[in-house]
């Protein structure tokens, strides 16, 4: 039986270039892969880009509300598939999570979903929360904070200034607010910006 993995971490701890790694370790040895990500998802719309530099086209968009399962079943047509490989699977909603497990259960191909665990809030995303309940294997994708710790978690900055309330979903979007940026923080460093606040409180 093939399984459900879900592959986390901060931002910038590099999971699309994880996940451009792991498809290209398949096509190495001749089977073929196809690369999916959430339509919600506006930065880089259906490119997959890694910070190294390298970027590839995914093979299909999940639409909010879409059956994530019968899109992969659209985009894969009759040819067998070794692996579907998913970025940004925190913008996935828990209900194509659960299509994710389907696809790897009952048609018996792996699912590799990369994602951030939490939001600027240190809330999970509705998609991340499915897939740590859901998936077969958890593995960390690690990255280091300002101070040299691990970053576990996101901060949100708005023109440079660190914001701890506002919508869970703001990618690099030039509101009227300002730019929108992010840095991966150890929990020192964020309580310690955010002046003790954790989940807007
Ligand atoms: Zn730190």
């Amino acid at each position: 039986m093939a399984k459900l993995y879900f592959r986390y971490g901060a931002m910038n701890s590099g999971k699309s270039t994880a996940l451009l790694q792991a498809a290209y370790n398949y096509e190495e040895r001749g089977q073929r892969v196809l690369l999916a990500k959430p339509e919600i998802d506006t930065k880089g719309a259906d490119q997959i880009e890694s910070r190294l530099g390298v970027s590839r086209t995914v093979d299909f968009l999940v639409a909010t509300g879409a059956d994530a399962r019968e899109s992969f079943r659209a985009a894969a047509g009759d040819a067998p598939i070794a692996c579907l490989l998913v970025d940004e699977a925190q913008f996935l909603t828990p209900g194509q999570v659960d299509d994710l497990l389907r696809i790897a259960v009952l048609d018996d191909i792996p699912v590799l979903a990369y994602g951030i665990r939490t939001d600027f809030r240190t809330e999970a995303f509705p998609g991340s929360a499915r897939l740590l309940e859901l998936a077969h294997s958890l593995e960390e994708l690690k990255t280091i904070c300002r101070c040299g710790r691990k970053a576990i978690f996101n901060a949100r900055l708005i023109d440079g200034r660190f914001v701890f309330d506002g919508d869970q979903v703001a990618i690099d979007q030039g509101l009227t607010t300002g730019e929108v940026t992010y840095e991966s923080m150890c929990a020192v460093c964020y309580l310690t910006e955010s002046g003790g606040r954790l989940d807007g409180r």
